[in-house]
């Protein structure tokens, strides 16, 4: 099938990627020139673990191309996938500016059926909106063309995105029950057919119910890492273990062990994003969702938790100190820093006097932009802040070392190493990743997040 992709960012490039290397042909359209310039040179705009290796082999089979001309790109596909972003508006809301401008594209240039793929994760009532642009585009160049709006929510996750998307639980489709919905309905089928042949992880539903689905999934993944959250400040106070209480109720199979796991606070692009737009669409509706409302507040303290423990430690006044601090992109196995706990982190620690060496794998580039771009009003700050390229150069001279983001280069910690390089080894192990009682034996102070009966 000829395939266009709108919008060529972690979600978008993937899915282009995956769907030319099911054979697929794929034309991905960007509006940054300068993305569009890196992609035909053969560089990668973003890190995702495979995709440069997909994206090279695609592109050479002449079934994968990048192009800023929006003409061609609504001439070429018969869908139209759009996965633009969708960011926060200040109060909260989706802003679908960039929505609105694929429509309206689409509707402006297309020249026969089409089918407009919304896989951008917007509020319910979007597609309406989508399609009365396009109606209204069509209208105005007095054409008469069918088309249908499809909502194809996205459910990859960065860091295992391909394998998410090659290998997916489920399709959601919310598409129209009418004809031209029947007919986008087929062709959808067409398009996942090649690795989902007997159809059975295709869930299709009304529009509205596929737009919610999306906001439901990652509001019930946000809300089970702010009550573990909560709860291991509970056990920081009461002297247990949340690790073991993980254990204890994960095993649970009404409950499971996914999304258990304490620690520094979820950021990235989508939980905080998308659990404020849903609490935003409620009130607009005249409902509070009271416990998304918490979720998020929950969030934003337990980013700070792991400074707190730091202050509690060392003292409000950090001049003078050290701190190595692992892991700087919300998660491991991406570049991405929106909304990354190592910022609020790292700005507190600098704040507060500190010198800071950060390393991370992949993120150095783009939390150095992202940190600069925080701390634009206090430029002097950033010049207590180092990016080292191995792991073991921060720790020299080290008052203490933070664990923000688990990538899994940082799941070996050797003690002795810790105590000959740093001034005094003390852990904040901001995910939970490292044996206490391993490096209390060896003489490091360990503090986790909610574990404090192991301090
Ligand atoms: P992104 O910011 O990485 O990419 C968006 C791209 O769209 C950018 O390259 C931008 O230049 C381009 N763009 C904007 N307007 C355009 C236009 N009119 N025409 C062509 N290109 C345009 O965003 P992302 O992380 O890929 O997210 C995209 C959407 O998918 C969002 O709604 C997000 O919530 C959702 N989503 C993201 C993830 C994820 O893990 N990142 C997972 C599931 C769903």
């Amino acid at each position: 099938m000829n395939v266009t992709i709108v919008g060529t960012g972690y979600v978008g490039l993937v899915t282009g990627a995956c769907l030319a290397d099911l054979g697929h042909h794929v034309f991905c359209l960007d509006a940054d020139e300068a993305k569009v310039a890196m992609l035909n040179d053969g560089r990668m705009p973003i890190y995702e673990p495979g995709l440069d290796e997909l994206v090279a082999r695609n592109r050479d089979e002449g079934r994968l191309s990048f192009s800023t001309d929006v003409k061609a790109s609504v001439a070429f596909g018969d869908l139209q996938i759009i996965a633009v972003g969708t960011p926060p508006r200040a109060d909260g809301s989706a802003d679908l500016r960039f929505v609105h401008a694929a429509a309206k594209a689409i509707g402006r240039h297309m020249d026969r059926f089409k089918v407009v793929v919304q896989k951008s994760t917007v509020p319910v009532g979007t597609a309406e909106q989508v399609s009365r642009i396009v109606r209204a585009e069509l209208h105005a160049r007095a054409k008469d063309l069918d088309f249908s709006v499809v909502s194809n929510p996205e459910f990859l996750k960065e860091g295992a995105a391909i394998d998410d998307f090659m290998n997916p639980d489920r399709i959601v489709l919310g598409v129209d029950d009418d004809l031209p919905g029947r007919r986008a309905l087929g062709l959808m089928r067409q398009l996942y057919g090649p690795f989902n042949c007997n159809q059975e992880r295709t869930r299709v539903m009304d529009v509205r119910s596929a737009e919610l689905t999306k906001y439901a999934a990652n509001a019930m993944l946000a809300t089970r890492i702010s009550f573990m959250n909560e709860l291991a400040n509970l056990a920081d106070r009461l002297g247990a273990d949340i690790e073991l209480v993980r254990q204890g109720i994960g095993s649970d199979p009404r409950i499971g062990y996914s999304f258990l796991q304490a620690g520094a606070g979820y950021g990235g692009s989508c939980f905080p994003k998308d659990v404020d737009a849903l609490c935003r669409t409620a009130l607009e509706r005249g409902q509070r969702l009271s416990v998304l409302e918490a979720v998020q507040s929950v969030n934003q303290r337990q980013k700070l938790v792991l400074l707190q423990k730091v202050l509690g430690h060392f003292g409000d006044d950090l001049a003078g100190r050290e701190f190595a601090v692992y892991g700087l992109a919300f998660k491991p196995g991406t570049d991405d820093m929106r909304e990354a706990p190592s910022r609020a982190i790292i700005a507190g620690l600098l704040r507060a006097g500190a010198r800071v060496a950060a390393h991370d794998p992949v993120a150095q580039e783009s939390a150095a932009r992202a940190l600069a771009q925080d701390l634009a009003d206090e430029p002097e700050l950033l010049q207590r802040l180092r990016y080292v390229e191995r792991p073991a150069e921060a720790l020299v001279g080290a008052d203490a070392l933070l664990l923000v983001t688990e990538w899994k280069q940082y799941r070996v910690l050797n003690p002795s190493q810790l105590k000959r390089a740093m001034r005094t080894p003390v852990v904040f192990d901001g995910r939970n990743l490292w044996d206490p009682d391993q490096l209390a034996a060896a003489g490091v102070t360990y503090l986790g997040v909610g574990r404090s009966n192991l301090a």
